[in-house]
C-alpha cells in the first residue's frame, strides 16, 4: 500500500532525510520510532503529499501522494483544528472533502463518535475542547473516510490512558479491515498493544525493521526509545 524508496530532503544545512525507505502492506501497522529529529515527521509529511522529496519516490496504492483522492488519512503531530468549528462540523468537513455522501457520512460520524468517545462533544467547538478531546477529534478526522493508508504522527502525545486506549482500539480495528498504518510514537508499549512491526529511524533513514522483540535486543543506545509511558 505504501512504498517509499530512497527519499532525501535537505533543509538548508540539515539533511532531514538521507535515503529513507519504507514499505507497508495493507493490513499492516508499522510503528515508526527513533530519536527526536530522526526524520519521522518529515517522512510522514512527504507521504501525505505535504512535502516533496529532493530525490526518491513515494507511491500510495500505486500512485504519488498528490494524485490519491481520499486514500490517505492523516493525524498530524501538532493538533490542527479549526477553533470555531464543532467536532461534528470537523467530521463533516473532512468527510465531504474525501467524497463521502450525506448518508454514509452520518453513519460514519455516529460510529466514530462512539468508538472515540466523542458522542457527548459533537456539538462543542474545537476551541473549547480539552487537550485529550482535541486529540480524539484530530484522530477522528483522519479516520472518517476509511482511508487505505493511515498516517498517525504521535497521535497519543499528551493523551490520557482512556483516550490512548480508544485510539489504539480504533487503529487495530481499521488495520483488521485492511488499512495500512504508519504510527509514530516514543512509546513501545503502544506498539506491542498494536502488534505492530517496527521501523527504527535514525539520522534520516530506516536503520532496522522487525518485531518489537527482535529490535529491542542489540540496538545501539542512541536509537533506543523510551519503553514506558
Ligand atoms: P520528533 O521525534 O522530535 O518529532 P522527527 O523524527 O519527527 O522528530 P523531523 O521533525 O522530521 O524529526 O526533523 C528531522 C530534521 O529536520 C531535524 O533535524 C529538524 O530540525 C529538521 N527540520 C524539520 N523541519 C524543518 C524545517 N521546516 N526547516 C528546517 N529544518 C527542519
Amino acid at each position: 500500500m505504501l512504498e517509499a524508496v530512497d527519499l532525501t530532503k535537505k533543509y538548508d544545512e540539515v539533511q532531514a532525510l538521507a535515503g529513507f525507505s519504507l514499505t507497508v502492506a495493507a493490513g499492516e501497522i508499522c510503528g515508526l520510532v527513533g530519536h527526536n529529529g530522526a526524520g519521522k515527521t518529515t517522512f510522514v509529511d512527504m507521504v501525505s503529499g505535504l512535502l516533496r522529496p529532493d530525490t526518491g519516490t513515494v507511491l500510495v496504492d500505486g500512485v504519488p501522494p498528490h494524485e490519491t483522492r481520499g486514500a490517505i488519512g492523516i493525524s498530524p503531530q501538532h493538533i490542527a483544528l479549526y477553533r470555531p468549528l464543532t467536532v461534528r462540523e470537523h467530521l463533516e468537513l473532512y468527510g465531504r472533502l474525501s467524497g463521502l455522501r450525506r448518508k454514509a457520512l452520518k453513519s460514519e460520524i455516529e460510529e466514530l463518535a462512539t468508538a472515540m468517545q466523542l458522542t457527548g462533544f459533537l456539538e462543542r467547538r474545537a476551541g473549547l475542547l480539552s487537550g485529550g478531546q482535541q486529540r480524539r477529534t484530530q484522530a477522528a478526522t483522519a479516520l472518517i473516510h476509511r482511508p487505505k493508508l493511515l498516517l498517525m504522527d504521535e497521535p497519543t502525545a499528551g493523551a490520557d490512558p482512556e483516550t490512548r486506549q480508544a485510539l489504539l482500539d480504533v487503529v487495530k480495528q481499521r488495520a483488521g479491515e485492511g488499512a495500512a498504518v504508519v504510527y509514530t510514537t516514543h512509546y513501545l508499549t503502544e506498539l506491542a498493544d498494536l502488534k505492530a512491526s517496527i521501523a527504527v529511524a535514525s539520522h534520516g533513514k530506516v536503520i532496522a525493521r522487525g518485531s518489537s522483540a527482535e529490535l529491542l535486543d542489540g540496538l545501539p543506545g542512541e536509537v533506543r526509545v523510551r519503553t514506558t509511558d
